[in-house]
Order: C-alpha cells, then sequence, then structure tokens
C-alpha cells in the first residue's frame, strides 16, 4: 500500500529512528517513509488518515527526542531530497526558494556565494528548511522570521496552499505550521546584496563562536531548553549547580550547560529522565520553570 502511494520513494519498516535524530537514541517506528516528490507526500498523509495511521513528520532530525520504544505509526522523513534553491530577483532584494528537504546550512553557504546576505545566522543550525520553518529557527540575533516571505504547506487532507509571514505566526520557536499540523513543502527567504566575502567571513566567525561555546563533539539536540523569558537556561543550570550532572550516559554538558548530550551509549530514557530532574532542580533553587525545546516523540 505504501510502495503504491510513494513508489519513488523509500520505505523502511522497523528502522531504528536512532539513525533519523542527532542525539542517536530513540527506538523503532513501525515504517518509515521517505517520499520522493510531493505527490508521495500527499499519498502518504491520505493514506495513514484513511487508515487512521498516526504519523510524523522529521526533518533533519536534530531537534527531536524519540522514545526507546519507538513510534507506533509511519514516520515521514523530508530531509535533503531536493536541496536546489532558486533565485528571483525583487527590487533591492533576491527572493530564494528552498524546498522543505534542504539543509539551512547548504541554503546558506549557496546564498552567501551568491553575494546574498541575511542567512548567516542559519549557516550552523543543523535542520532542514522545513523543520526551520515549523521552530522559527534562530541564532546570533537573527530568526527565520526575519528573512521568510511565505511557505507553502500542506494540510491533512492534501491540501496545499501558502501562508505568507504573518499567516506562518512566527514567535520564539514558535509557528502555524505546528499549531495547525501543516507539512512544509518549501520556503521563499527575502536576502539583500552584499559582499560574498564579507558573508563567508561573518558565517565563518559565528560557526567559530559555536565551537568555541557548544558541545558539537558529542550527539545532542541543540538548546535542551527554551529560553526562559528574563533568563537564560544554561546559566539557572548551572547556578543550580547541574553542570556535568548526568543520568547514565546522559550528561548536562560542561562546555555549556544550555545542552543536554548523549555522552556514548544515553538512552532516550536516559535523556528524559535528566530533562525532568534538571527541570524540578532548576525550579527548586530558582523558581523558573524551564521547558523543553525538544519536540518528544512516541512518549505518554
Ligand atoms: C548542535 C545543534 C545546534 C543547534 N543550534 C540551534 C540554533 O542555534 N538555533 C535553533 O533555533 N535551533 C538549533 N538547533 C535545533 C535544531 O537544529 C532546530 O530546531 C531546527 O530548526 C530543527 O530542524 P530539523 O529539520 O532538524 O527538524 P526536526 O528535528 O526533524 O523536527 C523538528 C520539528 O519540526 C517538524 N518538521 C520538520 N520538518 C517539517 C516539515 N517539512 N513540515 C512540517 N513540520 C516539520 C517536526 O515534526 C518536529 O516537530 C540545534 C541543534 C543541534 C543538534
Amino acid at each position: 500500500m505504501l510502495k503504491e502511494a510513494s513508489p519513488r520513494g523509500r520505505i523502511l519498516t522497523g528502522a531504528p529512528l536512532s539513525d533519523f535524530t542527532s542525539f542517536r537514541t530513540g527506538g523503532p517506528a513501525d515504517y518509515v517513509v521517505i517520499p520522493s516528490d510531493e505527490d508521495g507526500i500527499r499519498n502518504i498523509i491520505l493514506l495513514a488518515k484513511a487508515n487512521e495511521i498516526p504519523y510524523y513528520i522529521i526533518g533533519n532530525g536534530t531537534n527531536l527526542l524519540v522514545s526507546d520504544d519507538g513510534f507506533r505509526g509511519m514516520v515521514m522523513v523530508i530531509r535533503d531530497g531536493k536541496s536546489d534553491v532558486s533565485y528571483e530577483e525583487r527590487g533591492d532584494e533576491v527572493l530564494i526558494t528552498a524546498h522543505a528537504g534542504a539543509s539551512l546550512a547548504k541554503v546558506a553557504y549557496d546564498a552567501a556565494r551568491k553575494g546574498l546576505a541575511g542567512f548567516e545566522f542559519a549557516a550552523g543550525i543543523p535542520g532542514s528548511v522545513g523543520g526551520a520553518v515549523f521552530m522559527n529557527a534562530g541564532a546570533y540575533g537573527g530568526e527565520i522570521k526575519d528573512v521568510i516571505v511565505s511557505a507553502r504547506v500542506m494540510d491533512t487532507d492534501g491540501n496545499v496552499f501558502t501562508l505568507d509571514r504573518d499567516g506562518l505566526e512566527l514567535s520564539y520557536r514558535h509557528s502555524a505550521v505546528g499549531e495547525r499540523g501543516l507539512i512544509v513543502l518549501d520556503a521563499v527567504f527575502a536576502l539583500t546584496r552584499g559582499d560574498t566575502e564579507v558573508i563567508l567571513a561573518q558565517i565563518s566567525e559565528l560557526n567559530a563562536k559555536r565551537r568555541e561555546k557548544q558541545p558539537l563533539e558529542y550527539p545532542s539536540a541543540g538548546s535542551t531548553f527554551k529560553r526562559p523569558e528574563g533568563y537564560f537556561a544554561g546559566k539557572l543550570i548551572e547556578e543550580a549547580g547541574l553542570k556535568g550532572y548526568s543520568v547514565g550516559d546522559a550528561c548536562v554538558s560542561e562546555k555549556h550547560c544550555g545542552f543536554v548530550i548523549n555522552k556514548g551509549r544515553a538512552t532516550s530514557s536516559d535523556i528524559i529522565k535528566l530533562i525532568r530532574e534538571v527541570s524540578e532542580r532548576v525550579y527548586r533553587n530558582s523558581g523558573v520553570r524551564l521547558e523543553p525545546e525538544v519536540r518528544m516523540i512516541g512518549f505518554d
């Protein structure tokens, strides 16, 4: 049935989702489907709906914690099938259209090589375009909201339509895409003309900052917690005495307390226990409730 729905796509049965997440943890999904095109995405969604099969979309899996029991249903992976980017001049700006599965880093470097500025902040975020729109990803003072013009999306009935920037309702790690259960197909960003050398230098500087401050040598999902209004999660965690605190191989990074890392053989159960414990202890210490930024799949 799935093969008919997405004849050119890939279908895996019982594949471990640890292969699809940057935490490198997570049990199997009944099915993992990697559609090759938009028709494949639509057919699979309709098939899942008609047969009441739960489904979940994964981009690059860099903001996900999947339960060790995995996911009962179907996971559709939308990543890098088509990373071609198209460009269109619009007055002083250039509009770039990128497929949801394209990596943000690739889009950022392609734009830089074309002498287009505005996407530098995204070059070190390891997600896909779709995941970045869903999360309104951001770093170093920039966020998707600043550069996006619109996104083409599909709803659960397979209808495709365009949401402009306002319609996407982007705010801190939030979007209408998540709220309404939509699938991002592609997105248009408006960039300005600049100098390739300067833009590439800016990207290098930001990436160097990341390497210096973040534990990129370990699997993680980036910042584990959202930034609470008026505070920094990492600082609150450090002040609660939790630097290096661990459950099994899941550990609060000593380099950056805002990151939970997998030191080798952590399970998702270790990670979730650590997240809960950190939240609780920070609350007791500071009265601030930390909320996970990482999206959870397959947990009760
Ligand atoms: C080392 C490291 C550094 C990071 N640094 C940053 C940072 O500086 N700033 C930042 O904001 N984030 C950062 N992150 C987190 C992560 O990269 C971002 O949240 C990114 O936007 C997630 O994209 P993704 O494709 O990996 O999404 P996934 O993790 O696969 O999914 C995240 C959410 O998006 C949804 N989704 C994914 N693709 C689609 C689609 N096509 N349509 C609809 N929904 C979709 C999923 O269902 C899920 O709910 C970092 C992560 C790591 C590992």
